[in-house]
């Protein structure tokens, strides 16, 4: 096995080494870049709510003779930077001269990507046979060379193979072909050989092409064995998507369909939904039948298709223990640009890695990690003071876009006119029931442990206090739960009831005249003009913390009072540039959501009792008081905060 380099990313070998086999099998999905803009946003949104799966790795396909060259490396660099996990760039040979081949390895080690996929490549567009390009490269053995004798130790190298031989290499089967014949056995021979040629030449581990006869894969890695091919082979599992696709590329690549297949797939084979399931149930017994046979993970062609490859890690198991498989509470970056980068794998980097973060951007976790993209170390002395630069600015208007759907999708979600404030209360109250997917300042669904609490949300959300970020006490929980885990097995996992929320000035009155009877709680308050309302002393308080065999007590989510006053800003620019930019100036909506930017607070609440917390039900308690003062014509509503006077 080939050391880790200290760079910013990690080697997937090394990754894969790492795993431990009690978590079940690991995963990796490969995608290819779009043709469209459009169609990449929707790709990253896709890969976000993928990869919080936790694959291994993703790959990113080289476009036919380096067609998508730029995007195939920006998409590689984006999935490290914002969704934490390792990127495996392919990479072919052809149309590329050695020095343009050596300007690609520099760039991709300059983006923080540490794993390339060594590949020959196919022919480009329109050219029937491959040929090398002037002064090029002649295949994926002077490929892998070329990697290590400019750069040494530093990638990670992964090549690819044919279980059932290369398809320019040897006569085409039909479907259904028995593929058995002597002429495949001599072309498997060969390419075994040549398989042999690319692993010593630098290689670490082997992706293969897809099959759908788990014997053909398990035969091949014994012929692999038995050439004293002794690295990582990982199957490459093709869910059938439909069967005109099915049909074409298991023709094209030669690849054998059990009869079986082909008798299961014929009275239904017009039928695309039918065929999807039939493909995801034939995926799960394959891989079952491959874990039985000792194959540790499962590299899957996603097609960047999302739906068959979440049910088959589904009827695996594998998502069953998500929380067992992070790290942290919350997903880390491998931009090898943030000093901190720690990885997030299994066993997190120790030195120098990000392992603490404030609370606040939990639901908009890449403008946190792009606000500090600069920062060498995690928190940088850069807490307790939010008045300092270190926060970069959210200049990329992207950042204030909501993320998902149209403009149309989003007034459909969030309300075509909103006029009163309780239709906007409607929206928060909807979005913690589940049943709207994202809000400005949350980007993705619940999460788990906030649907424990989504009753008690909803109820207060109702009751005007508009809850964009919370977490439930948890005291001494296994930190392999389902819900509350990180850190893997064998710790312990805790953590302090937390509550953030918009609310108008006479519920923040009222919030004040309590709380003093709850002294576990601290809160903290700001306008969008930056007017300051606290109890409790200022500062960092520790809201996660895990307790693990043989290690110092890990404090992954903290809240910071200078912090909270940076993301505030944040927060508040969200009601107008994500919310009522959906609607046109001078309409009531956009007057209602700007007058609630104007004067709401943005409030946070902490229990420091994380034993016996009373939060939640001091926030029931509190909406029952303010739909009494509402009924009673009290001013619940009330947005004029000098008229309610508040005590400095
Ligand atoms: C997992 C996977 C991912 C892929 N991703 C991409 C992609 O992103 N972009 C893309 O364009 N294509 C991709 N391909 C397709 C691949 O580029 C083609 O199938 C290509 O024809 C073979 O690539 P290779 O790296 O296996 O080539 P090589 O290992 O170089 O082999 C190519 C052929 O030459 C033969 N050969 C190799 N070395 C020698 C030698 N020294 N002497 C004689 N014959 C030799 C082999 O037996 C084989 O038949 C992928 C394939 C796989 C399996």
């Amino acid at each position: 096995m080939r050391a880790s380099s200290s760079s910013g990313g990690s080697k997937i070998i090394d990754l894969m080494h790492s795993h431990k086999q009690s978590l079940g099998p690991f995963f990796s999905f490969e995608f290819f870049p779009p043709k469209t803009e459009a169609g990449t946003e929707n790709l990253y949104l896709r890969m976000e709510r993928m990869t919080s799966l936790q694959p291994i790795f993703v790959d990113i396909t080289w476009g036919a003779g380096g067609s998508t060259k730029e995007l195939t490396m920006a998409i590689a660099e984006y999935t490290q930077t914002y969704f934490g996990v390792e990127a495996l760039m392919h990479l072919t040979c052809t149309n590329l001269s050695v020095d343009e081949i050596k300007i690609i390895l520099k760039a991709a080690r300059d983006s923080g990507i540490q794993n390339i996929l060594a590949l020959r490549g196919d022919p480009p567009k329109g050219a029937v046979s491959w040929e090398p390009a002037p002064n090029g490269l002649a295949n994926a053995i002077d490929l892998v060379r070329l990697i290590r004798q400019e750069h040494g130790d530093y990638f990670g190298i992964a090549v690819a193979a044919f279980p059932e031989g290369h398809p320019s290499s040897s006569p085409r089967g039909s479907p259904g072909s028995p593929g058995t014949g002597s002429w495949a056995e001599s072309t498997i021979a060969s390419d075994i050989v040549h398989l042999k040629g690319k692993v010593d030449a630098g290689a670490d581990f082997i992706l293969t092409q897809f099959f759908y006869d788990p014997s053909v894969f398990l035969d091949f890695v014994a012929r692999c064995r038995e050439a004293d091919i002794t690295c990582p082979i990982l199957p490459g599992m093709m869910p059938i998507q439909s069967f005109s696709s099915f049909e074409k590329m298991t023709k094209f690549c030669r690849t054998r369909v059990p009869q079986r297949v082909w008798a299961e797939l014929e009275p239904i084979r017009e039928d695309d939904e039918a065929v999807k399931a039939y493909g995801i149930k034939l995926c799960v017994e394959m891989c079952q039948t491959l874990s039985a046979a000792g194959v540790p993970g499962f590299h899957f062609y996603t097609l960047n298709l999302e739906k068959s490859v979440l049910l088959i890690l589904e009827e695996l198991g594998v998502t069953q223990n998500m929380s067992a498989r992070r790290a942290l509470p919350w997903r880390g970056s491998r931009s090898s640009k943030r000093g901190g980068n720690n990885g997030e794998g299994i066993s997190p980097r120790v030195n120098g890695s990000e392992d603490v973060r404030p609370i606040n951007w939990a639901n908009r976790p890449k403008s946190y990690i792009k606000r500090t993209v600069t920062w060498d170390e995690f928190p940088n002395g850069r807490w307790g003071d939010g008045r300092s630069p270190a926060f970069g600015e959210l200049s990329d208007s992207h950042f204030f876009r909501p993320t998902e759907g149209s403009k149309e999708d989003r007034l459909a979600m969030w309300g075509e006119a909103p006029v009163t404030p309780q239709d906007v209360y409607e929206v928060f109250a909807k979005y913690v029931e589940g049943r709207i997917p994202i809000l400005p300042w949350c980007e993705s669904r619940p999460q788990a442990e906030t649907r424990i609490i989504s009753d008690p949300l909803a109820a207060i959300n109702r009751a005007g206090f508009l809850t964009i970020n919370s977490q439930p006490a948890v005291n001494a929980e296994a930190s392999d739960h389902t819900v509350f885990g990180w850190g893997g097995p064998g710790g312990r996992v805790y953590q302090k009831a937390y509550v953030e929320f918009f609310a108008p000035p006479d519920l923040l009155k009222l919030i004040m005249e309590v709380i003093g009877m709850h002294p576990s709680l601290t809160f903290n308050a700001v306008d969008s003009s930056g007017n300051q309302h606290s109890s409790g002393p200022r500062g960092v308080t520790a809201l996660t913390w895990g307790v693990f065999p043989s290690k110092e007590i890990l404090q992954p989510t903290v809240f910071d009072s200078e912090t909270f006053l940076v993301w505030s800003q944040e927060a508040f620019q969200l009601w107008t540039d994500a919310w009522a930019s959906l609607y046109d100036d001078e309409t009531e909506s956009s007057a209602l959501l700007y007058d609630i930017h104007d004067t709401y607070y943005l409030v946070a609440i902490i229990d420091n009792e994380y034993i016996d917390s009373t939060l939640y039900q001091f926030m029931l308690d509190l909406s029952v008081l303010a739909n009494k003062r509402s009924a009673e014509g009290g001013k619940s509503d009330e947005t004029d905060s000098g008229a309610i006077g508040f005590d400095e």
